[in-house]
């Protein structure tokens, strides 16, 4: 892995986050709180920061920088969950230069976090189709499209959609388009 692909890919999906910033928020405002672009665009702009500041040089340091800065400086769910995969995918850099390997020790850390399985509605949505397609050898951006899509009709049953039951049938679930960004942006930055 190259770090400074690395570097470039979470550059990338900080300007995509704060360029989205308010859809993310309304998406989030049909079926959660209305604060999922608030909450990312906050946590990745502390993450470009603390990058800038401490200029980590190895994939792991840049993981772990990543995901510390998200833990502590987001409120929402999504902070605790994207922190934990960043963390996660930080150990996995130590002993793994392979991206389906580190993804995964990342989808693994949002899962033992909160406890979601495929089909609840929730970034798991994104995360598991993505490392199933790069592993498969066919991801693309369309296809990060097209998986992020595919969250519209699942009835939530983790996380603030939960509450709505049914009624969150036919929204996009906001985690799911923010780590569409993600990976979008990791294809972008040749990572
Ligand atoms: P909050 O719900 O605390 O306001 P955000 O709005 O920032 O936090 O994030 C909401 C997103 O977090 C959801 O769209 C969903 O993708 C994700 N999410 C919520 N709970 C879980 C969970 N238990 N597992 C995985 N992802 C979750
Ligand atoms: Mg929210
Ligand atoms: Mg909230």
């Amino acid at each position: 892995m190259d770090a400074t692909a690395i570097k470039k890919w979470l550059e990338l999906f900080t300007v995509k986050v704060n360029e989205e910033k308010a859809y993310l928020s309304d998406l989030d405002g049909a079926i959660g709180d209305g604060d999922h672009g608030m909450n990312m665009a906050r946590g990745t702009t502390e993450m470009q920061a603390a990058m800038e500041a401490k200029n980590p040089e190895t994939p792991a340091d840049i993981f772990k920088l990543a995901g510390m800065t998200l833990v502590s400086k987001v409120g929402g769910a999504s902070g605790p969950l994207y922190g934990s995969a960043f963390i996660g995918m930080a150990k996995a850099a130590k002993d793994s230069d392979d991206l389906a390997e580190i993804l995964k020790a990342g989808l693994d850390g949002i899962q033992k976090r909160g406890k979601a399985e495929i089909g609840e509605k929730t970034m798991v949505d994104t995360w598991a189709p993505v490392i199933a397609s790069l592993e498969n050898g066919d991801l693309t951006i369309e296809k990060v499209e097209e998986i992020v899509e595919a969250t519209k009709p699942i009835i939530a049953t983790k996380g603030r959609a939960s509450y709505l039951g049914e009624r969150s049938v036919g929204h996009l679930d906001p985690g799911a388009v923010s780590s569409g960004y993600l990976f979008k942006t990791m294809i972008e930055a040749g990572v």
